[in-house]
């Protein structure tokens, strides 16, 4: 039986109907039936409102867009119809869709990118290329769904995860709903495997009440291929691609969003109604050089993911009136980044000689530590938060970049990035930006792809120059951007080496670390914004304080402590993650913060209403997944899928629930 079956068996034999399952409505959905009622598209929608869109297609300037309720209902041109409208087709988009045509909604999505399966994309295994689209970080990521088993302690230390930058009502919101995360696989027929969970953070207070993960069969791609299959295969819940959401059409004085204007095929500027409600599922800002460097707590930060994340529905949201939330949080390693794919990489240590320096020279934290599980070899999802160290002297963050310091011991042990989990897939970019989503379509012209990005990146498919599903890394084969060998990426000088310790410092301080620099090659195509990502920051590009002696004397030190048998007694690293870091050459690699994904976004209710800055709903407005996530201050891996699926109901319920405004 072919796994699409399988799955279609299971959603039957589940014993659970999903109408039944749904318990997060308020009050009661009108249901409007299937989808039938999407009007065709007009060639282009007038103007409406008081003030006219100027659209660029490079960058969303978009400001707010008026119009009454009554002059919506009489005179505006909507060129698609729909009792909720879902922008962004990732998780949370398709969780919210699926829930609120299941709640009786007719639901329309948009999609800013192309359609994957209409140019022939695929991902690392056959599951993805039935993907009919979007899938964002969802699609690319590990699957990992973390959520509590007690919702009264889950709630508890969900919020003090946050310092309180959630409200507690929140916090409760995604408690009760996360703790039915794995009964809504369950009843949907998302086959996953469970395990119960330790959080990263001991410390915070609930930590101990009881948490598990579900991990996705096959990752973000497997999880993405079942929410695609219900929400197109099994629901026809249509997807309009290449449809970027600008703003929402909103009555300027109840503040009721009443439709979403958007830019179709980079070109044409369309209004759609949206009689109950708009949901807001666009993701962070990955890739949007300004935002990070105004939200953010230090900077560069260099993601790795999918670069159509450009804050598009923050900056819509603000204009409609929100409040933001959390915008200084982020999922944050330490992790190499290369200008040529402009992606991180996870940091990957195939033994224990190695650790971090600042920009100085000196260590300055047990980096095991920072991985929250002494036995992972990558940082925490929190890490980001031990490198935010402004320097007055020198000006500048004086661990932007660290520096991962390791000999040739572990060079030659193997690559020295590596995927964060099993499954996670890549995403393809050549010729692509973050404002030109249709370059995409290069790649199904059967043009080799030699680019990608995304962290799990050494599971290349065998169409794209890889060597298919968990082959890890092939060294020569066009489209690997990594070598097995890291010669490659010596020889690129993304690794920088020296045949001794000293000279090592020497090198680090001449180099022209990409990332941070002046004159760094910006990919064709690449939106001036995001060249802002590598603005230069005061001090220097180079490193230039980098410190023979200080280097010297930490691994010194280090080995000291080796030998010694005590383990590390400056910063507590354990006996047992250490090895002697002694035989030349030496090497070390830029690592800088970085990670999956941002969190920030406009506030949001326990009801997933989108609100003011005084915690007040904007009428018909809702949120969902990355952008704005429930996650404040520390977050948990797992913490974005399992939200997707928490408040990807919340959202998906209410918003259907909502009486429409116009018949
Ligand atoms: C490599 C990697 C591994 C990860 N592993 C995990 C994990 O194991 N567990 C976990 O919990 N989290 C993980 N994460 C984070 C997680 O994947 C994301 O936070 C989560 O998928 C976000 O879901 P979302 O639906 O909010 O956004 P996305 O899945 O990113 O979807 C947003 C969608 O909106 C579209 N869009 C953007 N702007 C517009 C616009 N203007 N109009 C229309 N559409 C628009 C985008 O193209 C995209 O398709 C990982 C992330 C990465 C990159």
């Amino acid at each position: 039986m072919e796994e699409k079956e399988v799955r279609k068996q299971k959603n039957k034999k589940s014993g659970v109907s999903r109408r039944e399952f749904i318990t997060g409505a308020v009050g009661s959905a009108a249901v409007l039936g299937a989808v039938t009622a999407l009007a065709p598209g007009v060639a282009a929608a007038a103007p409406i409102g008081e003030r006219t869109q100027v659209l660029s297609t490079s960058r969303p300037s978009a400001p707010l867009v008026s119009i009454t309720k009554d002059a919506a209902a009489t005179t505006t041109s909507w060129a698609y119809s729909a009792d909720v409208v879902v922008v962004g087709y990732g998780s949370a988009g398709a969780v919210a869709a699926i829930t609120a045509f299941d709640a009786g909604a007719n639901v329309l999505i948009l999609e800013k990118t192309p359609s994957l399966a209409s140019i022939g994309i695929a991902n690392n295994n056959t599951d993805q290329t039935a993907i009919s689209g979007g899938g964002g970080n969802s699609h690319i990521c590990g699957g990992l769904t973390f959520f509590c088993l007690d919702p009264v302690g889950g709630a508890l230390w969900h919020y003090n995860m946050s310092f309180g930058a959630t409200p507690m009502a929140v916090s409760q919101a995604w408690a009760n709903m996360s703790v039915q995360n794995k009964a809504w696989y369950d009843a949907m027929g998302i086959p996953y495997t469970y395990s119960a969970a330790t959080p990263e953070y001991q410390v915070t207070p609930g930590a101990s009440s009881g948490f598990a993960t579900c991990t996705v069969t096959d990752g973000g791609a497997g999880l993405f291929y079942c929410l695609d299959q219900m929400v197109t295969a099994q629901r026809s819940i249509p997807v309009l691609f290449n449809t970027r959401g600008t703003a929402l059409i909103q009555d300027p004085t109840t503040r009721e969003v009443l439709g979403v204007q958007a830019l179709q095929n980079l070109s044409q500027v369309v209004n759609i109604q949206a009689k109950r409600a708009v949901v807001l599922t666009t993701g962070g800002f990955e890739f949007d050089a300004t935002m990070k460097l105004n939200y953010l707590k230090c900077s560069p930060y260099h993601f790795g993911g999918w670069q159509y994340n450009t804050g598009d529905g923050i900056k819509m949201a603000q204009a409609a009136g929100a409040g933001l939330w959390h915008m200084n949080t982020t999922s944050g390693r330490l992790s190499p980044w290369t200008p040529n794919y402009n992606t991180a990489w996870a940091q990957h240590h195939a033994n224990n000689a190695w650790f971090w320096t600042d920009r100085y020279g000196n260590r300055f934290t047990d980096e095991l530590q920072t991985t929250g599980l002494p036995s992972q070899s990558i940082p925490s999802h929190s890490t980001w938060q031990a490198v935010v160290d402004w320097n007055f002297q020198y000006g500048e963050y004086s661990r932007v970049p660290t520096m991962l310091i390791f000999d040739s011991t572990t060079f030659n042990a193997g690559p020295a990035v590596g995927a964060e989990l099993p499954n996670e897939g890549v995403t393809p970019q050549a010729g692509s930006g973050p404002d030109n989503p249709s370059a995409f379509k290069v790649l199904g012209s059967g043009t080799p792809v030699t680019t990608f990005f995304g962290t799990g990146i050494d599971i290349l498919p065998a169409q794209f120059g890889g060597t298919g599903a968990g082959g890890g890394f092939t060294g020569s084969a066009i489209g690997t951007p990594w070598s097995t060998t890291n010669k490659a990426e010596l020889a690129a000088g993304y690794i920088i080496s020296g045949p001794d310790i000293p000279t090592l410092a020497a090198n680090i301080a001449a180099a022209t670390v990409a990332g941070s620099n002046l004159g760094m090659a910006v990919p064709p195509g690449w939106n001036s914004a995001e060249s802002m990502d590598n603005v230069r920051l005061p001090g220097g590009t180079s490193c230039p304080h980098y410190s023979a002696a200080n280097l010297t004397a930490a691994i010194n030190k280090w080995n000291a402590d080796y030998t010694a048998g005590n383990g590390d007694t400056a910063f507590g690293r354990t006996q047992a993650t250490m090895a002697p870091i002694q035989t030349p050459p030496y090497y070390a690699i830029p690592i800088w913060p970085s990670g999956p994904n941002t969190n920030g976004g406009p506030i949001r209710n326990e009801r997933g209403q989108t609100c003011d800055p005084y915690y007040n709903p904007i009428p018909r407005l809702y949120s969902g997944g990355e952008l704005g996530s429930v996650w404040g201050f520390l977050y948990q891996g797992g913490g974005n899928i399992g939200e997707s699926i928490a408040f990807g109901r919340i959202t998906g319920n209410n918003a259907a629930a909502e009486i429409p405004w116009t018949s």
